[in-house]
């Protein structure tokens, strides 16, 4: 018998078992993910977009590059400077020179639109339990070796397989999700900036947050230009030593603080997230050290996400990381004087939850990503009044 697509998904979910559009979790995450959300909602996300090829020359010129007197590009976007020659396909690949040009390939074109919980970032102190359109076109710009979403990080973002996104259709596809917010995520949104430019200045216009998931390698310049648009940040910290940083992702860590303290400046709402990897980055010495740069330089109350290694991609023979290991460093970061430290891809644990550095109470309680309790009120402890830094109207 044949079916639709929609159909066939009504049907998984009729038959209890789900729909699996959620990437880059463990199963164990991603079917509580499911059980917080509205299933009809999660089977609709993206339905109604069409899916195209777009050809070579419909892509615009890139931002952030000059041309060198012997012919040859150097693109500015990142640390990485890159020189290019005509036709080569960038690193990062989200760019190429053509005709004497770099053009970028991540435009209009993303690979991906879910609809998300905004805790799935994470972020855990902006407007919790509401969900969020999910969007990422491919490419990536570092190399990491547990890479949840490789197939579209690592790919060419016009050789997927992608729907077609310009700003008039991101409105519609807001408006039948029922989204105010727009996450950049799964890739690495910097390595696109011109479409999440184009896109967050269309909807920022009509009220919509845009908040960008990213590892942060980025130059100064364009992550100012950023700024200006989105209202919020999550930053993957891999490591906080130069030499695990470049096992993990093959770039480097100066950059990625200089970055946090870029987004610290304009006055951006910002989390941090630093995933623990067996035997890369799990020295507490290390991490103590990391937590003490934090505080001193983006201040007490900018949000710490410990996140679970789970075996992917290039480091399939490590074990998760221990719970143990994980519980040590929330202890490190609030002993350091960290206010907000969270357990990600642990669940259920104590360090879901939001709780009052005054009074010490759960003011958020949570499993995973689903919001159990919130006794915020207008931006106050429910408990003692304590004003609890966030977005939360
Ligand atoms: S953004 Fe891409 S092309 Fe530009 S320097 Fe970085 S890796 Fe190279």
């Amino acid at each position: 018998m044949n079916c639709s697509r929609r159909e066939f998904i009504d049907g998984l979910i009729k038959l209890g078992i789900g729909v699996p559009i959620v990437s880059g979790l463990s199963p164990a995450l991603n079917a509580l993910l499911e059980a917080g959300l509205p299933a009809a909602a999660l089977a609709e996300a993206g339905q109604s977009i069409r899916k195209r090829n777009f050809p070579i020359d419909s892509f615009p010129e890139a931002q952030y590059y000059k041309k060198l007197p012997d012919g040859r590009v150097q693109c500015n976007l990142c640390p990485n400077l890159h020189i290019y020659k005509e036709s080569e396909v960038s690193f990062c690949r989200t760019r190429q020179v053509y005709k004497g040009k770099l053009i970028t390939l991540a435009y209009n074109n993303p690979c991906t639109i879910n609809l998300d919980p905004i805790e799935k970032g994470p972020f855990n102190h902006i407007r919790p339990g509401t969900n969020v359109l999910a969007l990422a076109s491919g490419g990536c710009n570092l190399r990491c070796l547990y890479c949840q979403n490789w197939d579209i990080s690592q790919s060419q973002p016009n050789k997927l397989n992608t729907f077609d996104l310009p700003k008039e259709e991101s409105k519609k596809a807001l408006e039948e999700k029922e989204c105010k917010a727009i996450m950049w995520t799964y890739t690495e949104p910097t390595v696109y900036p011109e479409y999440i430019k184009e896109i967050a200045g269309y909807t920022t216009a009509q009220g919509v947050r845009n908040l960008i998931c990213t590892a942060g390698f980025v130059n100064p310049e364009p992550l100012k230009d950023l700024c200006k648009t989105a209202e919020g940040f999550a930053v993957a910290l891999k490591a906080f030593d130069e030499d695990a940083y470049i096992k993990i992702g093959q770039q480097s860590l100066k950059p990625v603080l200089k970055s946090l303290e870029t987004i610290k400046a304009a006055g951006k709402w910002l989390e941090v997230v630093n995933l623990i990897v067996p035997t890369y980055n799990d020295d507490m010495g290390t991490i103590k050290e990391m937590c003490g740069w934090l505080k001193k330089n983006l201040g007490s109350e900018t949000p710490l996400h410990f996140g679970r290694f789970v075996p992917e991609y290039k480091l399939k023979t490590l074990p998760p990381t221990p719970l143990k290991t994980i519980e040590q460093a929330r202890q490190t970061a609030l002993d350091e004087g960290l206010k907000f430290v969270y357990t990600f891809n642990v669940a259920p644990h104590e360090g879901n939850n939001t709780y009052c550095p005054k009074c010490g109470k759960p003011i958020i309680k949570r499993l995973a990503f689903k919001i159990l309790e919130n006794n915020i009120k207008n931006g106050t402890c429910g408990y003692c009044g304590e004003k609890i830094a966030g977005i939360w109207a």
